[in-house]
């Protein structure tokens, strides 16, 4: 029996949504809130027919919370080594799988969104409630949500599978891996974007594996940037075009304490669609765009070092189109078609 605290570990859960959910880190442990097995599975079960399984085997804390209507989402902990881990982070993708089938809308398929999250110097775990409650209120996206790490040396370990995005129709990179040079790793990430898959790029994405000898992660970005100004107050100008991703976006955003991310490079295929004037570069920088890289598209934004700027709904607004847009499903006046607005209007 091992003794109630905080240890590495895997905590899940699932909302009454049916998106599932995942840390990995330190997490709580506690035999004098163990479930009996029957009781576990009768448990994960009635709430399970949200995510279609059961709660896993050797779970040793299990924890719900309320709503008005009944439980909002249920919570269990696994505890892991390095290989165990890896292993139950992978399985998340087949979890999702399920997740996502219950989540179905009877006449549209929700769009089924892959949220990787993690790394240095940011508070993930605010930003991928934000990101995922914000758009799934303005669109028809279901999640699942892989938490990682808090480095910048930190290699995800879903991207060890060379199937990592099967199954998904859109990834959201909200990471900060900066010091992974490990190429075919990168590469791995890169392919199935390459492929098609729609890519949403969220600020220290873009700085991501800046460090590896290849360029495919800067090349679906479509900008290469490795550094950025010092925090301050930002004034957001709209470049004034007609994309559909911008239509609602105003003209001129106020955008208090954000790094403005250097452009180095700006890659083929990458429009620019607002930029900011850096006070130490003394230019402007593209801080929002669009980019086309093999078969797949990317929307991708420097913006969001703080939970406030992640949680404004002049934010969420842009990145909701921007996912739109990325699976195609954005029409031309910024409006998600019919089918993917919220709750599959
Ligand atoms: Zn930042």
């Amino acid at each position: 029996m091992q003794p109630c605290g905080k240890r590495k570990g895997v905590e899940r859960w699932v909302t009454e949504r049916g998106s599932l959910h995942s840390r990995l880190g330190e997490v709580n442990f506690c035999n004098r809130v163990r479930i009996p097995v029957a009781q576990t599975a009768r448990v994960g079960g009635e709430f399970g027919r949200a995510a279609g399984t059961s709660v896993d085997r050797g779970a040793t804390t299990l924890r719900s919370t309320s709503s008005k209507d009944g439980v909002a989402a249920v919570w269990w902990s696994i505890p892991c080594c390095p290989i165990r881990t890896m292993m139950k982070i992978l399985s998340l993708a087949l979890f999702g799988l399920s997740t996502l089938a219950f989540s179905a809308a009877p006449a549209t398929k929700p769009i089924r969104a892959l949220m990787v999250t993690g790394g240095c110097c940011h508070t993930y775990d605010t930003q991928k409630v934000l990101l995922s409650e914000g758009i799934s209120a303005r669109a028809n996206v279901v999640w699942t949500i892989v938490q990682e790490g808090d480095t910048r040396e930190h290699k995800a370990s879903i991207y060890e599978n060379p199937d990592w995005a099967k199954g998904y129709d859109v990834v959201l990179h909200n990471e900060c891996y900066g010091f992974v040079d490990d190429v075919a790793f990168v590469e791995r990430i890169t392919a199935p974007h390459k492929a098609g898959l729609p890519a949403v790029m969220i600020h220290c994405s873009s700085h991501s594996y800046r460090n590896a000898q290849t360029d495919e992660w800067r090349k679906v970005i479509g900008i290469t940037s490795r550094s950025h100004e010092k925090r301050r107050d930002m004034l957001v100008k709209s470049n004034g075009t007609n994309h559909p991703v911008m239509i609602g976006f105003p003209a001129e955003w106020a955008n208090p304490q954000d790094e403005l991310y250097k452009n180095e490079k700006i890659w083929p295929g990458a429009i620019p669609l607002a930029r900011a004037y850096g006070v130490e570069t003394q230019k402007e920088h593209a801080v929002i765009w669009v980019n086309t890289y093999g078969k797949g598209r990317t929307f991708a934004t420097t913006l969001g070092h703080q939970d406030s700027t992640v949680g404004n709904p002049v934010f969420l607004d842009l990145v909701t189109r921007g996912l739109l847009w990325a699976c195609g499903k954005l029409d031309d006046n910024g409006k998600p078609k019919p089918g993917y607005g919220p709750r599959g209007k």
